[in-house]
């Protein structure tokens, strides 16, 4: 699954959610969220984002890993 980081935050640019195929990529709060068990890794959404938030879960940067733990526990607490 593809995971939207950090700089998100404050920032929801939106151009993902118009490149998915899947309609996997939901609005919360201060950033935008990308459901793990619907993304189909077709990577179309992390080169459109504007401030470089989105990452193959294999390739998130360490300083924001706990934004992998995030974009599961927002679509568990729904
Ligand atoms: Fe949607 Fe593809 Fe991005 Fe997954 S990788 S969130 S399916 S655009």
């Amino acid at each position: 699954t593809y995971v939207i980081a950090e700089p998100c935050v404050d920032v929801l640019d939106r151009a993902c959610v118009e490149e998915c195929p899947v309609d996997c990529i939901y609005e919360g709060g201060r950033m935008l969220y990308i459901h793990p068990d619907e993304c189909v890794d077709c990577g179309a959404c992390e080169p459109v984002c504007p401030v470089e938030a989105i990452f193959y879960e294999d390739d998130v940067p360490a300083e924001w890993a706990d934004y992998t733990r995030a974009n599961v526990d927002f679509f568990d607490d729904l």
